[in-house]
């Protein structure tokens, strides 16, 4: 038998595939259902337009089976099928692609869609076969004939019997090694898991022979195996279906099943968008963080398809970091089904659904904070550090697109609101947005600070999560009004009267403060008297741009770097304290250095920063309550 050679391009392309560039072997197999498909779309077309062609859309079918003893896999199609001229045509090139030609020739006609246009198709099937043998008899034909090969030295093309019309391919598997399992295509368990993640919504039923226990015939607890043919895939996918056929449980079970969570979605949203780019989106917020969400090796993504033919499992083009946390798939018609990874990332079409895919998100998102508050909340819970993290990063790129979705804790209405809602509540007169940082809403609520400001009715965000003060720092502002951490040493809530009468007091006392900062060294810039303190005796505020809360952030990160925010240390002089050391300052400078220090150490205590000699301190304060 005469051994023809593959054109030198197709030789090329099947060196790779031998030496099997793709660690996903598993897709061989969706290369040779998607042409099964393909074989069966062209002559169901056929059909349509010739009468003579009497086959109904029912008759179609495509058949998976293996035998073990041969170490074989067959798939097997009633498609249209290749004549003698055509196997040597498109299995013995790689260039001039048969599905191409076909488009081509009925480019006006649009009732067909045919998957998969050029790329490696068939013969990535050499990445698990040794050898294979491709039997076809074109429909209307009474020849069949054989392709075979065995790789790189050739094919040959002989005469066969075959009844029925179509395609059959046998692949020879390879022998496993230490680097595969090739068996695995021999397991009906594994080839079903394969078909329903790639092949799933292959509009054509996709048959394989299984083992299946049954209830025996009339016993009511007795089983028996017995061998059944059943259609693998579900043929239609559920974002294809019409809408209206399909229940929100569809959705759930969908979603629970695809993406393995426990709890149904929170939200499910489906678009079918016609424009600068054709596609339908199935998009799904999960309704708690999934327990690998703040890792590092978390993967977002949504899986990419075309034509209900799985081309990318996890997409990370199709969404930005900052909306990491929804699941879900595109499917359109303008991916290609060949397409690599790599061009993927760059690809036009791809680029494009990206950006509506996140002006869809952003939307729902928006519907969802409008229509569904709790529902929104419970969300914002779950995801909102990455919205945070969205308007910091990129330098804020992102953070006009990304700020009216954000929430924070009021300390007046005591819930989560916006920064809309923040402004619009604000109280007369007050002209920027206040905020406090710390570990918690109690800790904060705690804050020597935020006292004078609930007096005012001024409302303040608390913060509590670190993101926070670096997010609203890239803000700047909202609405025009800028953002003021009450720790500040500069904020002042009190009248000009107040503070002219604050700035006497504070120079008249400068020996005092200078003495205490002597006993306090670097510890603090500064010492003053303050009038923002209702009860409490002494607080801790910050100068510059690095709150005392960043620094603490900053601090913890695991770099050597270590930082350390101005702190003023600030003391109420409305408070019984101020006369104490106004006293000791003329009568016992030694009693006043303890008294610095067990007050400074108070201050830090109150940020929630540790002090550095707590046994000191300790003695210090047993000392003075002795007495
Ligand atoms: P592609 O499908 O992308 O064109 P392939 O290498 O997978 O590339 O297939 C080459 C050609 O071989 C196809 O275009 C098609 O004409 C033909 N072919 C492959 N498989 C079948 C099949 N099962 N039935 C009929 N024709 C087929």
């Amino acid at each position: 038998m005469k051994k023809k050679e593959f054109k030198a391009e197709s030789k090329r392309l099947l060196d790779l595939m031998i030496n099997s560039i793709y660690t996903n072997k598993d897709i061989f197999l969706r290369e040779l259902v998607s042409n099964a498909s393909d074989a069966i779309d062209k002559l169901y077309y056929e059909s349509l337009t010739n009468s003579k062609i009497k086959i109904e859309k029912d008759d179609f079918e495509i058949n998976v089976s293996f035998d073990k003893d041969k170490r074989t896999l067959t798939i097997t199609d009633n498609g249209i099928g290749m004549s003698e001229k055509e196997l040597d045509n498109n299995l013995g090139t790689i260039c001039e692609s048969g599905s191409l030609l076909f488009k081509k020739e009925n480019e006006h006609r649009e009732e067909i869609d045919v998957i998969g246009q050029f790329g490696v198709g068939f013969y990535s099937a050499f990445m698990v076969a040794s050898k294979i043998e491709v039997k076809s008899k074109k429909y209307g034909s009474a020849e069949a004939f054989m392709w075979s090969s065995e790789g790189m030295d050739g094919y040959s093309i002989t005469p066969v019997e075959k009844d029925s019309y179509g395609t059959e391919i046998v692949l020879y598997l390879k022998e496993n090694d230490e680097d595969f399992e090739y068996d695995k295509y021999l397991s009906p368990y594994d080839l079903e898991d394969i078909i329903k993640k790639y092949s799933n919504y292959i509009t054509y039923p996709i048959r394989m022979k299984k083992t299946v226990s049954q209830l025996k015939e009339g016993s009511k607890d007795e089983y028996e195996d017995v061998e059944k043919v059943e259609v693998i895939n579900s043929m239609t996918p559920i974002w294809k279906k019409d809408a209206k056929e399909v229940s929100e449980d569809d959705y759930n079970h969908f979603y629970t099943d695809t993406y393995y969570d426990y709890e149904k979605p929170i939200r499910v949203f489906r678009n079918n968008v016609e424009g600068k780019c054709t596609y339908t989106s199935l998009l799904f917020i999960p309704s708690h963080t999934p327990y690998d969400f703040y890792q590092k090796d978390y993967e977002k993504g949504l899986s990419l398809y075309s034509n209900g033919v799985m081309v990318m499992e996890k997409c990370p083009k199709l969404l930005p970091d900052y909306f990491s946390f929804v699941k879900g798939l595109v499917d359109s018609p303008d991916v290609s089904l060949n397409i690599s990874r790599e061009i993927l990332q760059e690809d036009r079409e791809v680029i494009l659904i990206a950006k509506s895919v996140e002006g869809k998100i952003k939307k729902e998102l928006e519907t969802m904070l409008e229509e569904n508050r709790s529902e929104y909340e419970k969300f914002f819970d779950n995801f909102g550090m990455q919205l945070k993290f969205g308007v910091y990063n990129d330098y804020g790129m992102h953070k006009d697109d990304l700020k009216d979705l954000l929430l924070f804790y009021s300390s007046k209405n005591k819930k989560m609101v916006t920064l809309k809602e923040y402004v619009k509540n604000m109280t007369e007169g007050q002209d920027k947005i206040y905020y406090a940082s710390g570990e918690t809403y109690d800790k904060i609520d705690m804050i020597p600070q935020v006292e004078a400001f609930k007096d005012k009715e001024y409302d303040v965000l608390y913060f509590k999560d670190y993101v926070d003060e670096f997010a609203i720092q890239m803000l700047r502002e909202y609405d025009g009004k800028s953002f003021v951490n009450i720790s500040k040493d500069d904020v002042d809530t009190g009248s000009e009267e107040e503070k002219k009468e604050l700035e006497k007091e504070n120079e008249k006392f400068k020996d005092l403060f200078g003495a205490m900062k002597e006993t306090l060294k670097d510890g603090v810039s500064e010492v003053r008297f303050t009038n923002r303190l209702k009860n409490h005796p002494v607080c801790l505020t910050s100068k510059g741009n690095l709150s005392i809360e960043m620094e603490k952030v900053i601090n913890a990160m695991p770099t050597d770097e270590h930082i350390k925010a101005e702190t003023i240390l600030e003391i109420n002089k409305n408070h019984p304290i101020a006369e104490k050391l106004k006293n000791l300052y003329e009568n016992d400078k030694a009693e006043l250095e303890k008294y610095t220090k067990v007050l400074y150490s108070e201050a830090r205590l109150i940020e929630g920063l540790s002090i550095d000699n707590p046994t000191e301190i300790s003695n210090l304060i047993c000392e003075l309550l002795s007495k």
